[in-house]
């Protein structure tokens, strides 16, 4: 579709100009995400690491090879899904962003939202679960309580699903969270 690829180039150019806050200091690259815009999912980390800042790509370390088996085991491909984080500069040291550059990045985040549609936004851990879950009433809520569980969400375009998942790094830590992660994975898929 012309519009939205016009929209993705327009966004995508805000974003090379963005110095919003001060995360923009000291990257290599900003992360827009990549995939396909027209995809029913988007998967949403916390924010680009180390590789990701390097090479301008999302999830492209151990964590980004895990998150394309579980794609792939459910017959996906990470082209065929869009994939983002919550903010789209690398923070010093990988330390969680704080509240004031999620702030500031939401807008891109909420603008490609807006432009993709998705049937359901897949928060990947506690940080981007946190986003999400501030204009809900589970705001208090943990990924280790509700992940796996699909919650009603009212996104700007309408009622889509908030579907919550572990982080992938987190079942590389913790391989006992492997098998949980892939019947996550599995049910999400199950209702694109
Ligand atoms: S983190 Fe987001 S708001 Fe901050 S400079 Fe980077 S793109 Fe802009």
């Amino acid at each position: 579709m012309q519009n939205k690829e016009d929209s993705i180039q327009k966004l995508r150019k805000k974003l090379d100009s963005c110095n919003k806050c001060q995360l923009s200091n000291q990257v290599k690259n900003k992360v827009f995400g990549e995939g396909n815009y027209n995809s029913p999912l988007i998967l949403v980390g916390e924010a680009p690491g180390k590789n990701e800042d390097e090479q301008g790509k999302p999830f492209v370390g151990s964590a980004g090879k895990l998150l394309e088996k579980l794609l792939h085991n459910n017959r996906l491909s990470r082209k065929q899904v869009f994939i983002t984080n919550i903010v789209k500069c690398r923070p010093p040291k990988n330390r969680k962003p704080n509240q004031i550059e999620v702030e500031a990045c939401s807008c891109m985040l909420e603008k490609l939202i807006k432009i993709i549609e998705p049937k359901i936004i897949a928060p990947m851990g506690n940080s981007a679960l946190e986003y999400f879950l501030k204009k809900t009433d589970l705001k208090n809520k943990v990924i280790g309580e509700i992940h796996g569980k699909p919650i009603i969400y009212e996104a700007s375009f309408g009622k889509i699903i908030l579907f919550p998942l572990y982080h992938p790094a987190a079942a590389i830590y913790n391989r006992k969270l492997l098998p949980i992660i892939e019947e996550d994975f599995k049910k999400m898929i199950k209702k694109l």
